[in-house]
């Protein structure tokens, strides 16, 4: 069996957080280290500070997975008497390879913001702010029909043919294909230099484009023929909604300051401020993981009676409440840290249990409380 690579957890961790998603500008991807390089340890944090660097070397890490970025403003020079810089020349020095998937994870369904709504027990999540539909792909395949099942569940495991709460959605029709071995060949069916007419199935069937690659990998892994004969096609018709931040129902709702304590609590932060009528019911209640400001109209509208997010300023929180919208203002971190998890057990699902993952205890959250 080939070793674990790079290029195998970036595929896992984009096919979940396609870098597509991303938002404009943002700074994503592999940073630090090369695609073949093998993988045995990989560890996970929320960011690629020194410390976390230190860490991940000494437990054997060779990859480091981050959600914000090693090299996010422009890079003019590496200073070591920087933290930034530090971090970079020792992940250089140690050949750890450094990636990180930032608002592509904010986005991605079961993402930062998911996470979060799981977390505070939201129900009937819908996003909060929609940014991009997924585009579809159709996939039609010519298989021959004593191995049609195999390739329709080798293509439905791998992602394709999901309509709404429906998967293994196809269409088959039975058909004769034709070929005719060239010299060299060693078809599967027939001889070379023969005319060959073969019951085959049109098999067809609708993949997002984000796991166009691994169905069709696992399409010709399945499919008996030397050659495989198949179309891809775009389509017009929209593909579920992508979106950042998450507007949901509290199943039990509760008043504004009872429910900032279960924020608090939920999130392990000692302390958690928010503004807005104490004794105001929560019902619905707007998530955004990171800076969330921005978005105080996208919850109004959404009728959120809060947003939980951090790094508010006094004329956002003031405003919001004049408008009549409560803000829970956790730290970045403690609204980011849930998900690391989450990305640790993609990897090790997605490599098979080939790699040792683990989220590292670093870096402590750098707001304290007095
Ligand atoms: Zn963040």
């Amino acid at each position: 069996m080939n070793p674990t690579i790079v290029a195998d957890v970036v595929r896992v961790l984009e096919a979940w957080a396609p870098p597509s998603l991303a938002m404009e500008g943002d700074r994503i991807g592999l940073q630090v280290g090369r695609m073949d390089k093998p993988v045995h340890r990989v560890a996970v944090a929320l960011d690629p500070y020194p410390a976390v660097v230190d860490e991940a070397l000494s437990a054997g890490a060779d990859l480091l997975v981050t959600h914000h970025a090693l090299i996010y403003r422009p890079l003019h020079r590496i200073d070591t008497g920087t933290a930034r810089g530090r971090a970079l020349a020792r992940a250089l020095a140690a050949d750890l390879a450094v990636f990180n998937a930032h608002t592509n994870l904010d986005i991605a369904p079961g993402g930062v913001n998911d996470v979060l709504a799981e977390r505070l027990g939201l129900t009937n999540v819908e996003i909060l702010d929609r940014i991009a539909n997924e585009q579809l792909r159709k996939l039609v395949v010519f298989v021959p029909t004593d191995h049609h099942e195999a390739v329709l569940q080798a293509v439905c495991s791998a992602g394709a043919g999901h309509i709404g709460a429906y998967s293994h959605c196809t269409f088959n029709t039975p058909g004769t294909g034709t070929f005719l071995p060239g010299e060299g060949t060693k078809p599967f069916i027939g001889s070379p230099g023969k005319l060959e007419w073969t019951a085959e199935t049109r098999l067809e069937t609708v993949v997002p484009e984000r796991l166009v690659e691994p169905v069709i990998r696992a399409m010709l892994a399945a499919h008996p023929y030397e050659e495989v004969a198949y179309d891809l096609y775009p389509l017009e018709i929209m593909g579920k909604p992508y979106g950042i931040g998450r507007v949901g129902q509290l199943a039990n709702p509760q008043p504004l300051h009872a429910f900032a304590q279960t924020v608090r609590d939920r999130l392990g932060l000692a302390h958690i401020r928010y503004s807005g009528r104490a004794d105001c019911v929560v019902r619905r209640v707007a998530v955004l993981g990171g800076s969330g400001g921005r978005w105080v109209p996208h919850a109004l509208r959404a009728g959120a009676d809060v947003l939980v997010t951090s790094d508010c300023d006094h004329h956002t929180v003031a405003e919001a409440w004049q408008d009549g919208l409560a803000v829970v203002d956790a730290t970045h971190a403690a609204l980011e840290r849930p998900v690391l998890e989450r990305v640790a057990e993609r990897i090790r699902e997605g490599c098979g249990g080939s790699v040792d993952v683990w989220v590292c205890a670093g870096p402590e959250d750098p707001f304290h409380w007095v």
